[in-house]
């Protein structure tokens, strides 16, 4: 089932039309896919010449080069120790599976932890990872064993009830409880997190949490695994978001906007550990396919060419004032919060309970949906509003965007 009755025939930049030629703006770029814009004029010629000379060998099979020069690109802009590799699949999911499988046997280990809030993907292992259980996990059980969740950084509703900063983020400390009455260090291969959890509703932690969590990973002989998936691709005003806390993980996860729609994603990471599987370990039929390789070289060059993270970082300010205003207007928003463009407002029908507004949040994007903005909810209680808007939007659909939430913001208020 789709969200909305609204059959798409064609994309330009932000906009989207209909097949009855009516236009939307795109705040939702399907689900965080085309950063750099619908129907970019240098992914289309990527993908029509490559098309037109390989389609697919099976680089485990034969090797060609737009793979292997996008290993070296991808390498250069994500942040892990050097020297580092990377490795390409089909999907985010399957990424993270990877990610999994890359760490275990590095370390020899079999624990992964994640957190409360997470989403890591649909399949067996990722759903085991990802938190939320409806609608993700209810009736699809049994689920992958030796997956641990641990409470995030949720400061809007802390999962210990204390106050940032006069918690000293204990949530970061857990961590070691967590070793002394769940499962041993010894036992954990890596702990995997979002630097700004996704779907579970933009949930940005502070600055001293990611540091203070990869010390005790890095003090304890894990590894430390960010799902950048959502994150990446310039969404946060970075390229990584990692970069916005000043540490590396030892493996990063990239998928959704790295090829403008083709479905490709990668796992980068220290090379000594992407290297230690056995040769055959790892690998796909599809995977890394040339004309989704050379539809993301086209997207790095478009990066570099016309400086998307500059232009994200740009729009993020924009946003972020934009959306502060909309809260000292309206008393639904509980919480403005995310970084750079990958920004949230949370719902809440009173602001002392934060009982969450989640039928408010559904009516809302629907009002947008009906007045021509494609918008999107998330959050573990379904009542957070995200923007994941191409980074190239302009000023005048950026502004008519936001005329039309407050306009929404209006009608589900009154
Ligand atoms: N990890 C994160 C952080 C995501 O946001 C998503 C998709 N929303 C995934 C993994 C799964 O990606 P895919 O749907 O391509 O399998």
């Amino acid at each position: 089932t789709s969200m909305h009755q609204v059959y798409v025939e064609s994309g330009k930049g932000a906009i989207l039309k209909d097949v009855t030629g009516r236009e939307y703006i795109d705040f939702s770029g399907g689900i965080g896919v085309m950063n750099i814009g619908h129907s970019h004029p240098k992914v289309i010629a990527a993908i029509k010449n490559q098309a037109e000379k390989l389609i697919h060998t099976c680089f485990m099979v034969l090797p060609y080069e737009p793979l292997v020069r996008l290993a070296e690109r991808l390498c250069k802009v994500v942040q892990v120790p050097k020297p580092q590799k990377a490795f390409f699949v089909n999907s985010g999911a399957e990424a993270v599976e990877n990610a999994v499988k890359i760490s275990r046997y590095y370390t020899k280990k079999p624990g992964i932890i994640a957190f409360d809030n997470a989403y890591h993907g649909r399949t067996l292992l990722t759903m085991s990872m990802t938190s939320k259980v409806k609608p993700y996990k209810l009736g699809f059980g049994p689920f992958a064993p030796e997956v641990y969740h641990i409470p995030y950084a949720y400061c809007y509703r802390c999962p210990f009830r204390l106050k940032y900063p006069t918690c000293d983020t204990c949530c970061a400390d857990h961590l070691k409880e967590f070793f002394i009455n769940q499962s041993a260090a010894e036992n954990i291969a890596a702990v995997i997190a979002e630097p700004i959890q996704g779907e579970g509703g933009f949930i940005t932690p502070p600055a001293e949490y990611f540091p203070k969590l990869l010390k005790i990973c890095k003090n304890n002989g894990i590894l430390f695994i960010a799902d950048e998936i959502q994150t990446g691709m310039g969404r946060t005003g970075r390229m990584f978001a990692m970069e916005h806390w000043n540490v590396q993980a030892d493996i990063v996860t990239v998928a959704k906007s790295l090829a403008a729609g083709m479905p490709l994603s990668a796992v980068v990471g220290k090379s000594e550990i992407m290297d230690a599987a056995h040769a055959s370990g790892l690998g796909g039929t599809y995977s890394g396919n040339p004309v989704a390789c050379s539809a993301a070289l086209a997207v790095m060059d478009v990066f570099e060419q016309e400086d998307i993270v500059s232009k994200a970082s740009v729009l993020g300010t924009k946003l972020r004032s934009h959306f502060d205003i909309l809260q000292k207007e309206f008393e639904i928003i509980g919480d403005v919060r995310g970084k750079g463009p990958m920004l949230a407002l949370e719902l809440v029908n009173d602001r002392e309970t934060k009982e969450p507004a989640a039928e408010r949040a559904k009516a809302l994007v629907k009002y947008c949906v009906d007045h021509g903005l494609i918008l999107l909810s998330c959050g573990t209680y379904g009542n957070v509003i995200r923007t994941l808007m191409p980074l190239v939007i302009t000023d005048e659909q950026l502004n008519r965007g936001i005329s039309i939430i407050r306009d929404g913001l209006q009608s589900i208020t009154r």
